[in-house]
């Protein structure tokens, strides 16, 4: 290994641009050459490669989105695509590449695995929805950037007396969702993991209100619908009117935390030691606050397990 090359794929998280840095220093510091690829898979199969020094990740630790762009690239999901991009890497002389982004862009490095190519994901997306790891890049400060949101939205909710139906983001997955929940104090939390049912939500609404709460925040993960349809089954159950806020894309940007800085330069470093040590195809986690690693075969394969007890801790709270 004497030139590596890292890229960012997917939807952009804050803090690939500190892992970014932190593989590309880490590189530095082992003596190697690294260079970074631009626009994600779509600039891989251009050759939209430069070298990058200590300077160019310079003043880049504290931005959200990623300096070295991403994209959503339909012609690597071709065979065809997937074979110039090996291409472009070999015409490069590079040995090995760094992927950070979510598990799409992590099932697009093993294809280059396939092909021959030592390839290592680094988990980067607002969703923490890649198994095997406690936390991916991205998620502490879309969660951070949420509760801000909702802390907002309450004393307006208080002010008003009325119910506020918020929907976040996170795909298929309800750890934004529940964890913003539990943190912001919301009355009640839908989550893709956990059943939900109206009349039971309506029954909690109501039992606030007799108890005199003054308002009342529902958080909607994007997996299980639009917060407008559940504010329209509200309506139709209670003749209640709520106000219905979908903090979209929002959640994506902003200046990383100081736990999603530490994750990004921990698993960043990581990606270049692995390939180092001859590891490839194989993707860096967190758990138990040790930086591991994963085949991505074994890992690709799991579901991703959200907490469960966590959503029963945010009902008996929140009653
Ligand atoms: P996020 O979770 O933030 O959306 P992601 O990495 O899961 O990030 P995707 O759009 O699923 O985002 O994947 C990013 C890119 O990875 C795709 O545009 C495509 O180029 C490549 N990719 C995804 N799945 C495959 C696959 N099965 N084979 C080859 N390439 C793939």
């Amino acid at each position: 290994m004497k030139r590596l090359a890292v890229l960012t794929s997917g939807g952009d998280a804050p803090g690939m641009n500190a892992a970014v840095r932190a593989a590309v220093r880490r590189a530095a510091f082992h003596g190697l050459q690294i260079f970074g690829v631009y626009h994600g898979y779509d600039g891989l199969i251009r050759g939209d490669i430069k070298e990058m020094t200590l300077g160019s990740v310079g003043d880049i630790i504290h931005r959200g989105g990623t300096t070295l762009y991403t994209a959503r690239s339909e012609e690597f999901r071709t065979e065809a695509g997937q074979q110039k991009a090996v291409e472009q890497l070999n015409q490069h002389e590079i040995d090995g590449l760094i992927v950070i982004g979510g598990d799409g862009s992590f099932r697009g490095a093993q294809k280059l695995t396939e092909k021959g190519f030592p390839t290592i994901g680094v988990p980067g997306t607002i969703d923490n929805d890649i198994p095997c790891t406690d936390f991916t890049i991205g998620f502490d400060t879309a969660l951070n950037t949420i509760v801000e949101a909702i802390d907002k939205i309450r004393d307006t909710a208080t002010s008003h007396e009325r119910t506020y139906i918020i929907e976040v983001m996170g795909r298929d997955a309800g750890d934004l969702a529940l964890w913003a929940g539990l943190a912001a104090g919301a009355e009640t939390v839908i989550i893709p993991e956990a059943d939900h049912d109206i009349n039971d939500i309506v029954e909690r609404l109501h039992a606030g209100s007799s108890r005199g709460k003054k308002h009342s925040i529902i958080i909607v993960a994007e997996g299980c619908g639009s917060a407008a349809s559940f504010a329209d089954q509200i309506k139709e159950k209670t003749g209640w009117e709520t106000r219905v806020t979908v903090l979209g894309h929002i959640q994506r940007g902003g200046s990383p935390t100081a736990f999603d800085r530490m994750l990004a330069s921990r698993m960043g470093a990581a990606a270049v030691d692995l390939l180092l040590e001859g590891k490839k195809d194989r993707m860096v986690a967190i758990q138990n606050n040790q930086i591991v690693d994963f085949d991505f075969n074994e890992a690709l394969q799991q579901r991703h397990e959200l907490d469960l007890s966590i959503y029963d801790l945010a009902r008996s709270l929140s009653i």
